[in-house]
């Protein structure tokens, strides 16, 4: 048994730091075969109880040992609406990689790329979802299109409720459109194809619909004659520092700069959305989405430095994005963190303050707190600055709904096993829950809450 897994395709990093195109190029059928026969096929398989949506790993597997990349789609399109974005995206390094026995000796069985190849293949091969045969007469109204909506309501489709989704923005896919970059998720070929999938399980969607705006949740359940709601309406809100110069010209949200160069295609000469492209970019951040924005400015022209107040063992990105970033030239400041930005005489961004910082004792989070050095105060020139440290949940849904709990952090409170919420007849689930999280955990809360609705309304019906 080979100990290493096949490696993947990728663009070169001196060509792909200019282009949009998807960096990693996936398995061919020889490569996909090679490392499916890596896999033991464990009668106890630790990798199922890594995945949060209980994907049958080895069962896909399998399939994919004989050739059978259709087969294996199917075993995934039991348990996922979205396989060719969770092959993509999911940190399979602390997933159901991160449990595979492989992995104590060797590396662990390449699951995710193996995942992305069955769903790619079985896409190209006009493989698509069957709509289920009999509908129960029952509605339930689904708030917002991301990953936990779209699972929740393919799931309640499948199982014959009639749902409909509203979404506020004109695009279905929640993050997956408007913050995960084209090259790490391509658009039209993966995202709106596995989309297109929920809607011919019957989901119907409607999009620029605000709920709590347009329509309330009360209105839609007194008024309108839906028998439940799901809410997955994410955790867009953006957090900022609070340090003097945030509001400069040149100072975005990570959010906004990825919406802006995703979802309105800043990055195409073809459309004219407005963006700020500078020549020095500091992305103040170490998660993912501060690599996407450092990996996005990169593309756009700039030279981009990583300013993160941590070391790089604490870094919250993906392995792989880390790497990847390395790879095309994005500069990592670590144990950096900002004090002030600095302002031209017209408001516009022309430096920003920092301050080095070395690691103290573990803090609540396990990671080392990371502590001022004093006296290393420098100014780092740069013309813009992208603040990814989180977002929250916007309070719009919970101050429209009566008798909707919500903590502290604005998440809505809901049960971890079936989504249930403080209100009856709404369920909630995804980062609107947790706060920013991951699409799979999104995914696997739509699951949960599907099958939370569905026994409320078979005991209401009795
Ligand atoms: P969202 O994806 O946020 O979807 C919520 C939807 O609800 C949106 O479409 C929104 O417009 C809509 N909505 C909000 N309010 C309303 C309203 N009032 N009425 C109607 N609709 C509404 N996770 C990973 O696993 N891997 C990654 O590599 C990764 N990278 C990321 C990169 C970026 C830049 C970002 C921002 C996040 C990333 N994540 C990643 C996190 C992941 O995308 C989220 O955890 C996941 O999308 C959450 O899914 P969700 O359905 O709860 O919310
Ligand atoms: Fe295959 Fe690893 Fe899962 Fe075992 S744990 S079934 S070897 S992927």
């Amino acid at each position: 048994m080979a100990k290493s897994r096949v490696p993947v395709r990728e663009q070169d990093p001196k060509v792909r730091a200019h282009n949009f195109e998807e960096v990693c190029l996936g398995y061919d059928e020889a490569e996909a075969v090679q490392e499916a026969q890596r896999c033991l096929g464990c009668k106890k398989p630790m990798c199922v109880a890594g995945c949060p949506v209980g994907i049958d790993i080895p069962g896909f597997i399998a399939r994919l040992k004989e050739g059978d990349a259709v087969g294996a789609s199917r075993v995934l399109a039991r348990d996922s609406a979205l396989p060719a974005v969770c092959g993509r995206v999911c940190p399979q390094e602390t997933q159901c990689e991160g449990r595979c026995v492989l992995g104590v000796k060797g590396e662990p069985v390449a699951i995710g790329k193996l995942e992305r190849y069955a769903a790619d293949t079985a896409r190209r091969m006009g493989v698509q979802a069957e709509p289920p045969q009999e509908k129960n007469g029952m509605r339930v109204a689904v708030i917002g299109a991301g990953p936990a909506g779209l699972t929740c309501a393919g799931d309640l489709a499948r199982m014959g409720y009639e749902v409909k989704i509203f979404e506020a923005l004109h695009q279905a896919g929640g993050v997956l459109v408007y913050g995960i970059p084209e090259f790490r998720l391509p658009k039209r070929e993966v995202v709106e194809a596995e989309i297109e999938n929920v809607r011919r399980l019957g989901v119907q969607i409607e999009t620029n619909v605000v709920v709590g705006r347009s329509v309330t949740i009360d209105a839609l359940l007194d008024e309108e004659g839906y028998d439940a709601v799901f809410i997955g309406s994410g955790a867009g809100l953006p957090k900022f520092m609070g340090i003097p110069g945030e509001n400069g010209n040149g100072v975005f949200s990570a959010n906004e700069y990825l919406t802006r160069a995703n979802l309105m295609k800043a990055f195409s000469d073809e459309y004219d959305t407005p963006i700020v492209t500078g020549r020095r970019v500091a992305v103040v951040g170490g998660g993912n989405v501060a690599m996407d924005a450092a990996r996005t400015a990169l593309r756009l022209g700039a030279q981009t430095h990583i300013v993160y107040r941590r070391g790089e063992q604490e870094l919250p990105a993906r392995a792989e994005e880390v790497h990847h970033a390395k790879e095309e030239g994005v500069v990592f400041d670590l144990l950096t963190n900002p004090r002030e930005i600095l302002l031209d005489e017209n408001g516009w961004v022309r430096g920003m303050v920092c301050v080095r910082m070395g690691l103290g004792e573990p803090d609540a989070s396990g990671r080392r707190r990371p502590v001022e050095i004093e006296g290393s105060e420098f100014t780092m020139e740069v013309d813009t600055v992208i603040m990814a440290l989180g977002t929250s949940p916007n309070p719009l849904i919970a101050s429209t709904t009566q008798g909707l709990e919500t903590n502290r952090w604005r998440c809505i409170v809901a049960d971890e096993q079936d989504g249930r919420t403080t209100k009856e007849g709404v369920y909630a689930g995804g980062d609107a829950v947790t706060g920013a999280a991951t699409v799979i955990l999104a995914m696997g809360a739509g699951k949960a809450a599907a099958k939370g609705i569905d026994a409320y309304l078979k005991g209401r019906k009795k």
